[in-house]
């Protein structure tokens, strides 16, 4: 029956974590992996969580099945750590599901574009971007395309780019936003080009999808990471959603998220509700409990809240730290290159600019393993090994 099936391609970031792991060098390094690491190099239990956790635990729940829209609990304070509180919320106006996690959120959300939304299914996403955005689109039936986003000489925004190619889109396209921390550049825009954006897409009447799978985890502040998103929908746009809690809350396997949509009214946010669960029904039929209960819990326990909002500040501190560190070490090692950009960027992932050949020699020559477009995960970083990288990453790049 199936002689036919050719080999897949292995996916380019999970595919590093494998070779990662077959290095027997004792001081190889993976900053492949977009995971939380502590300073020793280890996997974190946000203190937050393992307190929801114990609370959990001590109420000895049960085990049925969520229906499908999910917890409710955990929908209603999710869309509000999202958007604030806003009118949208208080008429019902953003209709909302759980899903599985950032992915699963946006594999909902593509899905409903494509049985839907009643004009051309074009979804454009950042050039460069996450690189599952494109697969999950086209598993969606969307067609997808890019628009401007990095400018390699400058390692800023391509900004005048940027705005053109969104303004040349044909009329109601949809445009893929990151929300904040951008991956993998680590370029976001600022409030005012947050506002020109927000103004190209309005007047070309296209619709935004803003992907937001690291808020508080940018910034250390919730609020400041969902600038973009409010402002679009304090400007009266409706916009579609996907949320993660696999970095800020430290979920990755829980997979917990959540696909939201603004709608024009309470009737309409019913209307979508039931299409979203005919949808998830179909695809896994309901979402998982136990993380939803875990980000409800700590959303909505004063203390823990507290404690999770200091648990951000511990990540994105070590995070900044690490990528002053690390330019620091390589003005020490005498680098004639400018590593600047490696600091001022934002969230989990620096690009680096190193091209595909330096990056492969990082990794052969060096152990030290990465995604070929030169893309580090400073979380990987530490006190331990940032010297060591910094050595590597001068090695590969003199001359
Ligand atoms: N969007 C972006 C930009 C991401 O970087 C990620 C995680 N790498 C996701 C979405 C989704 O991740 P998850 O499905 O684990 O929430």
């Amino acid at each position: 029956f199936w002689t036919n099936v050719p080999k897949g391609l292995s996916d380019p970031i999970l595919g590093i974590s494998e070779a990662f792991r077959k290095d027997h060098y004792q001081r190889k390094v993976n900053l492949g992996i977009g995971a939380y690491r502590d300073d020793d190099g280890n996997p974190w239990t946000l203190p937050s969580v393992a307190k929801a956790k114990e609370i959990i635990l001590n109420s000895n729940l049960d085990h049925e099945y969520l229906p499908t829209e999910g917890l409710n609990t955990f929908r209603k304070t999710a869309a509000l750590l999202a958007y604030g509180q806003c009118p949208e919320i208080s008429e019902n106006r953003i209709a909302s599901v759980q899903s599985l996690s950032g992915t699963g959120a946006l594999r909902l959300g593509m899905a409903f574009i494509n049985r839907f939304y009643p004009h051309h299914k074009v979804i454009y996403v950042p050039k460069p971007t996450w690189t599952n955005h494109k697969n999950i689109a086209r598993d969606s039936g969307l067609e997808v395309r890019e628009y401007s986003y990095y400018d390699p000489d400058t390692k800023g925004l391509d900004f005048y780019n940027l705005l053109r190619d969104i303004n040349e889109a044909p009329r109601n396209s949809i445009i893929l936003l990151h929300a904040c921390a951008h991956n993998p550049t680590g370029q976001d825009p600022t409030q005012e080009q947050w506002a020109e954006i927000h103004d190209v897409i309005t007047r070309r009447q296209h619709l935004a999808f803003f992907d937001m799978a690291y808020q508080g985890f940018a910034s250390g502040n919730p609020d400041d990471d969902a600038y973009g998103l409010r402002y679009f929908v304090k400007e009266q746009n409706s916009v579609l959603l996907a949320q993660s809690f696999a970095k800020n809350f430290g979920l990755y396997a829980e997979r917990i998220g959540l696909f939201s949509v603004i709608t024009d009214s309470s009737a309409e946010t019913d209307r979508a509700v039931s299409q979203l669960k005919i949808l998830g029904r179909a695809m896994y039929s309901n979402p998982p409990l136990y993380g939803a209960r875990i980000v409800s819990t700590v959303l909505n326990t004063p203390e823990l809240y507290k404690q999770w909002h200091k648990d951000l500040l511990t990540m994105s501190g070590r995070i900044k730290d690490m990528r002053v560190a690390l330019v620091e070490k390589l003005k020490e090692k005498g680098s004639r290159h400018n590593w600047n950009h490696i600091a001022n960027q934002i969230g989990m992932f620096a690009y680096t600019g190193l091209n595909p050949d330096q990056s492969h020699n990082l990794m052969t020559k060096n152990h030290v393993y990465l995604t070929l477009d030169g893309r580090i995960s400073i979380a990987g970083l530490n006190t331990k090994n940032v010297e060591y990288v910094a050595e590597a990453i001068d090695s590969v790049t003199r001359n």
